[in-house]
């Protein structure tokens, strides 16, 4: 079988032909837009114009000034500080010599894009109660541009046009029911003169949609529902009347999940919108669908009609998922050459652990590998359908599964290099025990996935982390690795590939580095004082490349993994950095590790039992943010290290939100005084516990 890249090298990495695919863009339907037309030729323009650089969100750059050569010149050209540690994941915008780039609580800056100097901050005031239902942080991942105006998806669901010039808003739209626990984090994308914005909330219990905004005026002009509603009503299209008889029992009362809070990619020519779905919720099918079925459309590709929503076509990778394995991980477009035929492609690693090629026109299964080693599944059929390892089915008893909730790949954008016709991908491996929960019953406003934490009570703070991590360069064709390099911790950064033969990727303990494209040779590395996460850009300007990175520690993997989180050893300062050649400003220094673990400040006075309650407790609510066993990642502030006056007032934080603009609300609707009692004691005993055992400090 012959396998061949269809070779546009040379095209795609001379700079020339930046000039030519100007004036060889071919016109289509609305083409007289300019503005369109703008979006459409964004691989021309020197900026980053769109998430994912352009429609096909290849994250490729053909400019090559920064090149294998003399990459180890690069030096910082500027940094502005995002003044937070609460997890940064945008990708930032460059349109006409501006930077637009989002931190936490969806808070947008707009910087010079020369000299990093502030031009207009833009605070949608999220209120900070929001924070209970987001699972993974209150972060943001970016703004879409169009005509003159910025837009972002604010955490509590609104989606709002800004003045790009002046930072007023121009208009605002609530597009989710802000009594509902959805929280937008993902960037919208605009595609046909509509903005097209999904949200989270499947650990929660809602049900998932996409929908789309008129940029001129903030009017809706479709929403796409990716899971059915109650049977008794009519289903709101064909698609979900097609769906229903995919699910059982009594989901929608469970809200049913598949939100689509991140990817999304455009085909003009095909004119398909590609939009990546979530989970289901709860997580464990056995709950959620107790009578069988794939669920459709949860963990599934949807190509929709960009106009309409109209569901053309879908692929779902995880048929009836029960391990948090959501599809909504980055996906690009690209042509391939298969077996002699010239095919449009598009190509996802999902959380499931297998990279996919599919045909885009048709939504037809062209190929698929594990791109980790997976156990909760032996193989892919013929059409790719996941074969279940039955001896890892966790149905009647808990089982320890690879990949675990954070998946092989997760949110971290990928990036394609049409040269070297490999994708690059961050990859981590943190197998995880799961387990029903027996008593599982909704909550509202609280978790609500159906599995059991309770093994996570018992950690001591000293666990040695099992996880893999690499970045690797995956070859779409052969559905193998070309070549992988390991990483110290898990969850680093998405990549960036450029003409210069270059992949850059920030890692989790708080590096940029350059490697080599074609056979990952490490080329320069600069540590910036800060975990990444987020993926990096590059933009010409004033005749000079850079290469971009909102840095900063965070998401659900700071917040919830522990000691796999802390095998990164950083903390979470939040910070837009920019290089170039020759450049030499001074890194803004690494925040200072804290003190050695002072103790409880307070005594431990409960019995052994009710310290087993308050543990339990804690699993249940506080973890999440938390970290398990009060294990802290790095990003928020470790209740270990909590001050004899913070626990003097810990009912009046716990139940009264006497922190919430900190971002700690009232949990007074979940926990009674006794509860909160119990969930103190616990705390004060790892406290206690930290202080024997000589916990490493290197955290907040
Ligand atoms: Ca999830």
């Amino acid at each position: 079988m012959m396998h061949r890249m269809k070779t546009r090298w040379q095209l795609s990495c001379a700079i020339l032909c930046t000039a030519l695919s100007l004036g060889c863009a071919l016109p289509g339907k609305g083409e007289r837009d300019p503005d369109k037309q703008r979006l459409r030729t964004a691989d021309a323009d020197p900026g980053w114009l769109t998430h994912g650089r352009t429609y096909a969100e290849q994250r490729f750059s053909p400019l090559r000034e920064i090149h294998e050569g003399n990459v180890q010149e690069l030096g910082l050209a500027w940094s502005f500080d995002l003044g937070t540690t609460r997890g940064v994941e945008a990708t930032p915008l460059v349109v006409d010599g501006t930077l637009y780039v989002t931190g936490p609580w969806s808070v947008v800056y707009a910087l010079d894009a020369a000299t990093g100097a502030l031009r207009w901050r833009f605070d949608p005031e999220v209120p900070r109660s929001h924070a209970r239902v987001t699972c993974c942080g209150v972060v943001n991942r970016g703004v879409a541009y169009h005509r003159g105006r910025v837009f972002v998806g604010t955490l509590d669901g609104r989606l709002i046009a800004i003045d790009a010039a002046t930072g007023e808003s121009v208009w605002s739209a609530q597009t989710t029911d802000p009594a509902e626990p959805y929280a937008i984090t993902g960037a919208p994308r605009v595609v046909e003169g509509l903005v097209v914005i999904g949200n989270g909330g499947a650990e929660f219990g809602v049900r998932g949609y996409v929908s789309a905004y008129r940029a001129a005026d903030g009017s809706r002009a479709w929403r796409t529902y990716t899971v059915p509603r109650d049977p008794s009503l009519s289903q709101e299209s064909e698609a979900l009347l097609r769906a229903e008889s995919t699910w059982s029992g009594e989901f929608w009362k469970l809200g049913g999940g598949g939100t689509a809070w991140d990817s999304m990619a455009y085909d003009p020519e095909l004119r398909l919108l590609y939009v990546g779905t979530g989970n289901g919720s709860p997580h464990t099918r056995w709950i959620r669908s107790p009578g069988g079925g794939d669920n459709l459309y949860l963990s599934s590709i949807l190509a929709l009609r960009p106009e309409t929503g109209e569901l053309v076509w879908h692929f779902q990778t995880t048929p009836a998922d029960t391990w948090d394995y959501t599809s909504t991980q980055h996906m690009i477009l690209a042509e391939l050459e298969i077996e002699g035929r010239a095919r449009k492609v598009l190509m996802q690693a999902p959380k499931n652990g297998f990279f996919y090629v599919l045909d885009r026109e048709t939504g037809e299964f062209l190929s698929g590998a594990p791109y980790i080693a997976v156990s909760w599944a032996t193989g892919l059929d013929a059409n790719g359908r996941p074969i279940e390892s039955q001896a890892h089915n966790f149905r009647d008893e808990g089982r320890m599964v690879n990949p675990g909730p954070f998946g092989g790949h997760n949110w971290q954008p990928m990036s394609f290099h049409p040269g070297t016709g490999l994708v690059y991908l961050p990859t981590h491996e943190i197998a995880s025990f799961y387990k029903v929960d027996p008593d599982f019953a909704v909550r509202h406003r609280a978790l609500n996935t159906g599995l059991d934490y309770s093994m996570y009570v018992h950690y001591d703070g000293n666990e040695e982390a099992s996880v893999e991590a690499h970045l690797v360069a995956w070859d779409p064709l052969r559905q193998r690795a070309a070549w992988r390099v390991p990483h110290r911790a898990a969850y680093s950064g998405g990549t960036l590939a450029t003409a210069g033969n270059l992949v850059f990727q920030g890692s989790s303990d708080g590096r940029l580095v350059a490697y080599r494209a074609t056979d990952g040779e490490k080329l320069w590395e600069l540590p910036v004082g800060t975990g990444i996460m987020a993926a990096p850009i590059t933009y010409q300007l004033g005749g000079d490349q850079y290469v971009a990175i909102a840095a900063g520690w965070g998401s659900g993997f700071a917040l919830s993994a522990g000691p796999a989180a802390l095998e990164a050893g950083v903390q979470g300062a939040g910070r837009m950095l920019a290089f170039k050649l020759g450049a030499s400003e001074a890194m803004p220094p690494a925040p200072p590790p804290l003190p050695a673990p002072p103790g409880a400040p307070l005594p431990v006075t409960a019995s052994a039992e009710d310290l087993e309650r308050g543990s339990a407790l804690f699993t249940r609510v506080c973890m999440v943010c938390h970290g398990p066993a009060a294990i802290a990642g790095g990003s928020i502030k470790d209740l270990r290290w909590a001050s004899a006056e913070s626990h003097q007032v810990f009912d009046e934080i716990v139940l009264g939100g006497a922190r919430e603009s900190l971002g700690m609300p009232s949990f007074s609707d979940l926990l009674s005084a006794e509860d909160v009692r119990l969930i103190q004691q616990y705390i004060l005993s790892r406290a206690a516990a930290a202080a024997r055992s000589g916990v490493s400090s290197e955290h907040p």
